[in-house]
C-alpha cells in the first residue's frame, strides 16, 4: 500500500511536471508583466493564489508560515525579503507584495486557526507587517498591499491606500476594462504604473474565478483539521492539498516554538482520531536554484532542519515521536522537483527505515 510519503512524492512529481510544462507560458507572461510578485500568507492549504488569480504557477512567489505571521525584524526573514527586493530592482523590476490574512465569509470557524479564528487580529497583524514594509522601503519600487483571502468563494479583498476595502466577489458582471482600472486606481492612487499594470490581470483573474466558484455552488471546504504532515522549510508551493500540512517556514527566530505548536496540533489530530496515527510525516525541504555550493548548502540545511525539528518534537511533544515518518530533501526552484535525501518510515522502528 502507498504510504503518505509516496502520496507526497507523487503529488510533487505531478506539480513539477505541470510547472515545467508551463515554463514557456510563464516566460511569455513575465515578459509582459515583469513585476516580481510575492505573497506572504498562512500555511493553510486553501490559500492557493495561482488558482485564485488564474495565473501560471510561479508568477506569485509564496512565503508561508503559521498564521501568516512574519516580522521584518526577524533576521532571516529580512535577509530573504531584502535579497529578493534587491535582486528584482537590480534587474530593473518592481516588487509587489501581497500581505495577506484569511477568513471565510460563511463561518468564522472556517477562518485562520493560527489566530484562533479571530479575523480582526489576523488583519491587524497583516496591517502592521504592511506598514513595516512601507516604513522600510518607502513608496517606490517595493509596494506592499493588504489583501484578505476569503476562502468560501476564493475571493480577494483588496484594501486600498485610504483603508477602503473591495471584495472582488462583489464586483458586478459588467465592470471590466476602463471601469475596473478606474476602481483600482481609486484604491491605489500612488501605485507605480508598472505595478498597476501587473496587478490588473491578477485582479481580473480573481473576479472571474470567484464568480465561477459562486455560480458552480462549490461545496464548502471545511477546515476540518485532518493535517498529517509537518512541513518545515521552503519550497512547499506545490503542497496545497487541503487539510494536509502544517507548514513552518524557516523565518521565525523562535523556530522551535513554531515547530512545537504545529506538533501539538498534529498530536491533537491523532488523539481526536481524525488522522491515521501511523501516517504522520515530518517533511523538511530546503530550496535552491543552482547546482554547486547552493545545492550542497540546501542539502546541509535540509538535514539540519530535519534533525532540529525532530529534536524539538522529542523534547516538547514526545508522544508524537512514535508516529513520525521522516522525509527530508531539497527542492529545485527551477522545476519545483523535490529530491529525497532521507526517508525513514517510522522513526521508532529502525528496522523498517530505508535510505532513498
Ligand atoms: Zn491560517
Amino acid at each position: 500500500m502507498d504510504t503518505g510519503s509516496d502520496y507526497l512524492l507523487d503529488l510533487n512529481a505531478r506539480h513539477s511536471r505541470a510547472f515545467i510544462d508551463l515554463a514557456m507560458e510563464r516566460r511569455r507572461y513575465r515578459g509582459e508583466h515583469p513585476t516580481e510578485i510575492a505573497a506572504l500568507k498562512c500555511m493553510d492549504g486553501r490559500l492557493n493564489l495561482p488558482v485564485m488569480t488564474r495565473s501560471a504557477i510561479g508568477v506569485i512567489q509564496p512565503f508561508r508560515n503559521l498564521g501568516g505571521k512574519f516580522d521584518l525584524g526577524w533576521p532571516f526573514f529580512q535577509a530573504t525579503m531584502d535579497n529578493w527586493a534587491k535582486y528584482s530592482i537590480s534587474r530593473g523590476r518592481h516588487c509587489l507584495i501581497f500581505v495577506t490574512y484569511h477568513f471565510a465569509r460563511g463561518d468564522t470557524h472556517r477562518g485562520c486557526r493560527g489566530f484562533n479564528y479571530d479575523t480582526n487580529a489576523a488583519r491587524d497583524t497583516a496591517i502592521k507587517l504592511k506598514n513595516q514594509f512601507e516604513r522600510i522601503y518607502g513608496k517606490g519600487a517595493v509596494v506592499p498591499i493588504l489583501c484578505g483571502i476569503e476562502t468560501d468563494l476564493d475571493a480577494l479583498i483588496l484594501h486600498g491606500e485610504d483603508g477602503r476595502a473591495v471584495d472582488l466577489a462583489e464586483i458586478k458582471e459588467g465592470i471590466i476594462g476602463l471601469e475596473l482600472e478606474g476602481m483600482l486606481k481609486s484604491l491605489y492612487p500612488s501605485m507605480p504604473e508598472r505595478i498597476f499594470k501587473d496587478l490588473l490581470p491578477l485582479v481580473e483573474g480573481n473576479i472571474r474565478h470567484a464568480r465561477m466558484i459562486r455560480t458552480s455552488n462549490r461545496p464548502i471546504e471545511e477546515a476540518e483539521h485532518k493535517e498529517w504532515v509537518l512541513g518545515v522549510g521552503r519550497g512547499f508551493d506545490w503542497l496545497h492539498a487541503i487539510n494536509t500540512a502544517f507548514i513552518v517556514g524557516p523565518f521565525d527566530p523562535n523556530l522551535a516554538n513554531a515547530i512545537s505548536t504545529a506538533a501539538v496540533l498534529l498530536k491533537d489530530n491523532i488523539d481526536a482520531k481524525r488522522v491515521d496515527q501511523s501516517g504522520i510525516i515530518l517533511m523538511t525541504s530546503a530550496a535552491y536554484r543552482e547546482i554547486g555550493p547552493e545545492h550542497e548548502l540546501a542539502k546541509e540545511k535540509a538535514r539540519f532542519l530535519s534533525k532540529f525539528a525532530l529534536d524539538v518534537v522529542k523534547e516538547r511533544v514526545p508522544d508524537l515521536v512514535p508516529h513520525l515518518n521522516i522525509l527530508t530533501g531539497c527542492t529545485d526552484m527551477n522545476t519545483r522537483k523535490f529530491e529525497v535525501l532521507e526517508r525513514l518510515d517510522k522513526v521508532s522502528n529502525p528496522l523498517v527505515s530505508k535510505a532513498a
